[in-house]
């Protein structure tokens, strides 16, 4: 498939600058390689969530879902449990995934799904106007918070690290390069593959100035170890301007929960089955 193919004709909304251009750009090309590497097009789903992210299920001419605020990842596990031949990948918001939907981002990595979770991690409710998000930093001030928030944020790579995901990697808009390997590799992991996304909201949050300054690619770094994965997980807390690593932090490998599932529930009939059954029922 050809770029031209592969992007709709759906009218872009977002602002001028927004920080999911750049996730959108390494995400199409992303898909592009793969494409070209064999990977079939007709097998993807992409499940968004609700927020400004979530056009991304507009933007692309994939197989794709709408999901409810927070949802996206029970949507996306449906659908790998009825298909596990699906590549399900879901973008979702930081308020979306992080505050909504944490439950279900934690019991995803728990049960080591095979899927692919995308945040684009803007560190604030844009689509609502600028609200504060889990990843927020203290004293944030925006439309529910004007005199600064006073809860800090929580780090997400940390609790995924911790909850079970099997590869588990943080990258930045402005790192397009490493950000279209790293989702080219998540989508190929099999286990469940999450990538925060730092990217910029240019309206209501936009720190590109301190990311710039401090990230940084680590050299040296054991992808096997969850240990070393932890400490590196560690050196930035979502809050101060200290160093900031991206990259892949860790990747290894765990059952995946669809083995196990079909393994205590043989009676739930493959993709092959279905299709055999659907036909039997139009004769
Ligand atoms: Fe992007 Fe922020 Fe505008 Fe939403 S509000 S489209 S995140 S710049």
């Amino acid at each position: 498939m050809r770029e031209e193919g592969l992007i709709s004709r759906a009218q872009n909304t977002w602002c001028p600058g927004c920080g999911n251009f750049a996730i959108q750009h390494a995400f199409k090309n992303a898909i592009l390689e793969l494409g070209s590497e064999g990977l079939s097009l007709d097998e993807v789903v992409l499940v968004t969530g609700i927020g400004c992210h979530a056009k991304m299920a507009d933007y692309f001419n994939l197989n794709s879902v709408y999901a409810i605020h927070g949802r996206a990842v029970p949507a996306a596990a449906g659908l790998k449990i009825a298909d596990p031949n699906l590549k399900v990948i879901c973008c979702v918001g930081d308020g979306d995934a992080y505050a909504e939907g944490l439950d279900h981002l934690l019991f995803a990595a728990k049960r080591n799904m095979d899927m692919t979770i995308i945040v684009h991690n803007n560190r604030v409710y844009g689509l609502t106007t600028g609200q504060y998000t889990p990843t927020s930093p203290l004293g944030f001030r925006g439309k529910s918070t004007p005199t600064g928030t006073a809860e800090p944020p929580f780090n997400p790579i940390a609790l995924m690290l911790n909850a079970g995901a099997s590869f588990v990697a943080r990258g930045y808009t402005r790192r397009q390069d490493q950000l279209r390997w790293m989702i080219k590799e998540a989508i190929m992991h099999r286990g469940l593959s999450f990538i925060d996304v730092l990217q910029i909201c240019a309206t209501f949050f936009d720190p590109h100035e301190v990311y710039d300054r401090m990230v940084y690619e680590p050299e040296g770094h054991d992808r096997s170890s969850i240990e070393s994965a932890m400490r590196l997980a560690s050196e930035w807390d979502y809050n101060s301007e200290s160093r900031i690593p991206i990259g892949l932090f860790f990747q290894g490998e765990r059952p995946v929960f669809e083995d196990r599932f079909r393994g205590v529930r043989p009676d739930i009939p493959s993709r092959e089955n279905k299709i055999g059954m659907f036909l039997e029922g139009r004769r």
